[in-house]
């Protein structure tokens, strides 16, 4: 059996009196008697169906009328342009089918018109994702995706899938999920770090999009313990050199998305699509700090820079900037350390969210060991990782971006559980 040969977005470029297929889902029913109209949607868009005594088999009205919202059917009918249907057609039903009821009433209401917590969408995000709000989210995350694997194989990067369960921890130890693994123990990774560096020697330029965990009892709008972060590591590389291809990447994300922005007008942040042709500003960590000094912030050189100093400087909302050159104590061992203890590293900010950070990696065995050893790491614990600089590793540098993070400062969305499908926190681990 046939469940439909359009979708509903075809049906407006049809001819007159053609006719079609369509199966979805019921978003609204009037009944006047000698004509019925019902509301159908698919995941493309919706149409208006209607059924006239003159027209349509007395059955299909009959049927109509046991129908409700968000029931499940199939209608054939034919198109017919009208100039006072919304969309200048409607489809006049010949048969309809139901294929699958709906309970009422439904846990959330999905024609927007009542807003539902966070908390109740998310209990139901199948549902809510009926919400075509929602919905439009959720494809603009499969766009962004592709435009960013389309760029790295067009800039001749190769995709890998490194593991999720790990023996050691990448980045010393804490925040890391623990799990047994037949008679031992493991845990799940929480960034591909190690293995993208090791994979510059035969590979030289990777990208990996997957999800990695924390294990931070988080609470906040910007946290989750699954994320999906968008890695990139490139051999012959420099902070510099990578600073450059995140910009690039920002700026054809932002050049294509202003290409598409009618389609996903309701959930693009403006302030995204200016950076179509704007620069993204570049200030060193100790600027930063002499900024919210400044401004009265509490911050001494050396500290990490926290979202309310960054919010202290008014100048910085809404805008991505890079802070570089941050002091060798904010971060990771495998961080390249300057003569002056600044390291090549940097942060990809939005106003006050962190989006990226990445830098050049230290790719000398010794002072890596060296660098290990005074950060009070356990050193054995690397050897498996460490022996591989000992035979030809490249000068290296990568970032990784925090990909949900990106889509809040993509959709404006304050909240980054509007850009999770299923997000997982403390509070959080179903549906
Ligand atoms: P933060 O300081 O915001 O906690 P981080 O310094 O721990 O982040 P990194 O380890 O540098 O983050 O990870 C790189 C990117 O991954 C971050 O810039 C951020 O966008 C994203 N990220 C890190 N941790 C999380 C998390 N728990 N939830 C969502 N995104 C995250």
């Amino acid at each position: 059996m046939k469940y439909k040969d359009f979708y509903i977005n075809q049906l407006s470029d049809l001819t007159d009196d053609t006719e079609v297929i369509v199966a979805g889902w019921v978003e609204d029913l009037r009944d006047l008697g000698k004509i019925k109209f019902l509301k159908i949607k698919d995941y493309t868009d919706s149409t208006q169906v209607i059924w006239k005594v003159e027209e349509s088999p007395v059955e299909v009205g009959k049927l109509i009328e046991t129908i409700n919202q968000n029931d499940v059917i199939k209608v054939k009918g034919t198109v017919r342009k009208s100039r006072v249907a919304k969309k200048g057609f409607e489809l006049v039903a010949k048969e309809i089918e139901v294929l699958s009821k709906s309970k009422h009433p439904l846990p959330l209401e999905i024609r927007g018109k009542i807003g539902a917590s966070l908390d109740v969408r998310l209990d139901n995000r199948p549902i809510d994702l009926m919400r075509p709000r929602t919905a439009k989210i959720f494809k603009l995350f499969s766009e962004v995706l592709k435009i960013s694997r389309n760029f790295f194989y067009k800039n001749g990067f190769v995709e890998v899938v490194t593991p999720r369960i790990i023996s050691t921890a990448t980045e010393g130890g804490a925040n890391l999920f623990e799990l047994s693994y037949f008679d031992k123990k493991a845990f799940l990774a929480q960034s591909p770090q190690l293995y993208k560096e090791q994979l510059t020697m035969g590979l030289e330029k990777v990208f990996e999009i997957g999800t990695f965990f924390r294990a931070e009892p988080f609470d906040t709008t910007r946290h989750l313990n699954e994320f999906v972060s968008l890695d990139i590591e490139v051999a012959f590389a420099d902070y510099r050199d990578v600073m450059e291809i995140l910009a690039n990447l920002i700026k054809t994300i932002s050049e294509e998305l202003n290409e598409r922005s009618k389609e996903y007008d309701e959930v693009l942040n403006e302030k995204f699509l200016e950076y179509k042709d704007k620069e993204i500003e570049s200030y060193s960590y100790e600027e930063i700090v002499d900024m919210v000094i400044k401004k009265g912030g509490k911050i001494s050189y050396g500290e990490d820079i926290s979202s309310e100093d960054i919010k202290l400087i008014r100048d910085l909302k809404d805008k991505f900037f890079f802070v570089t050159d941050w002091p060798e104590n904010t971060k990771p061992f495998y961080i390249k350390v300057k003569d002056d203890g600044t390291t090549e590293s940097f942060d990809l900010m939005f106003g006050e969210l962190e989006i990226c950070s990445g830098g050049t990696r230290e790719e000398n065995r010794e002072k890596l060991e060296s660098r290990i050893t005074r950060m009070r790491l356990n050193l054995n614990s690397f050897s498996e990782h460490l022996k591989f600089f000992s035979y030809g590793m490249p000068p290296h540098a990568g970032w990784a971006i925090g990909f949900n993070r990106l889509m809040m400062i993509i959709t404006g969305e304050s909240n980054i559980r509007e850009t999770t499908l299923y997000p997982r926190d403390k509070n959080r681990i179903t549906p």
